[in-house]
């Protein structure tokens, strides 16, 4: 994995993003790790909440780590600078800290213990051809059954309306209380 992130910077590809999720007891003692390598490197290292998208993650409840734990873990050694305002499109829903003295940046991402479904403009397109609005709703809008019968643009421009109307105001996930709710299709299947 360093290769390719070495070749990465090399090329001078920037920013270069290193997205990880700490799971409780399996890699969450590697928080400090990736702490010194954003402070070592001018990378941003993203820190994202396992969310409970297939069979295995919402079997597990007690493999989460909320971000605001590893927050104050890495603070315990580094002071994290907020930066405010949308520097770069692609920091999404990440909130970035630069790592004092140091070289690179820590973002983190929230999607369990908080939310930001008011700004959510994602749709995702399943290799199936399923239009979905959310990730943590099985409801899918069925594309590829009206492309095979050749429908037309305006069938085509109501259903993706379809499926932007089932985006919801808020997940429903509570991580306080455990009771996640499933997604049923693995990430994969999702596309991310
Ligand atoms: S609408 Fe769904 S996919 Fe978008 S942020 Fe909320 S939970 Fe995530």
């Amino acid at each position: 994995m360093f290769n390719g992130i070495a070749a990465a910077e090399k090329a001078g590809f920037a920013p270069i993003k290193i997205n990880t999720v700490l799971i409780k007891g399996f890699n969450d003692n590697e928080a400090l790790d990736f702490a010194r390598l954003a402070f070592s490197k001018p990378f941003q290292v993203r820190f994202i909440e396992i969310m409970p998208v297939s069979e295995v993650n919402a079997s597990q409840p007690e493999a989460f780590l909320s971000t605001n734990e590893i927050f104050d873990r890495i603070c315990k050694h580094f002071k994290l600078e907020p930066l405010t305002g949308k520097r770069n499109k692609s920091d999404g829903p990440a909130k970035i800290y630069r790592v004092n003295g140091g070289l690179g940046e820590i973002g983190f991402i929230n999607p369990v213990s908080d939310h930001f479904c008011s700004t959510c403009n994602r749709l995702r397109l399943t290799a199936d051809g399923k239009l979905r609005a959310c990730l943590l709703n099985d409801v899918e809008i069925d594309l590829r059954e009206a492309l095979s019968r050749h429908c037309g643009d305006d069938e085509l421009a109501g259903l993706i309306r379809e499926a932007i109307l089932l985006k919801p105001q808020r997940h429903d996930l509570d991580c306080t209380d455990r009771h996640l709710k499933k997604c049923h299709r693995d990430m994969s299947d999702i596309g991310g």
